[in-house]
């Protein structure tokens, strides 16, 4: 809703830009307040219930029934999601500083960060 005041005119405005980079599916939805979220398919789900936040709760893991995951892949998995939490909280920091981060400089980073943390989670 726009609000007017006839001595201190203000428009509130509610619009968001969305910035797709066309890797890993990041997708930023940046609104004029500041604020913003980011997401992609960076991160590993759960290969029995498929979902990202299972941490061996599903009735999958839970049998176990054929190893997909044990305990050194959860681990793994939940120590690379972390990184990639900070890895996306970067990139939307960034576009929040002003950083153009649609040019292929910085997309090539985004894959070496990722290369990089696949390797030590
Ligand atoms: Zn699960």
């Amino acid at each position: 809703m726009n609000t007017y005041d006839v001595k201190q005119p203000t428009v509130e405005v509610s619009s968001s830009t969305k910035v797709m980079l066309g890797c890993f599916g990041i997708v930023l939805e940046l609104n004029d307040e500041g604020g913003g979220t980011i997401s992609s398919d960076l991160k590993e789900s759960c290969p029995y219930c498929d979902c990202i936040e299972c941490n061996a709760d599903c009735d999958g893991s839970a049998g176990d029934i054929d190893g997909l995951e044990d305990q050194d892949d959860l681990d793994s998995r939940n120590r690379y999601n972390a990184a990639i939490d900070g890895l996306e909280s970067l990139i939307l920091a960034h576009a929040f500083a002003g950083i153009d981060i649609t040019t292929p400089a910085y997309l090539e980073g985004i894959e070496t960060a990722e290369s990089a943390i696949g390797n030590n989670s």
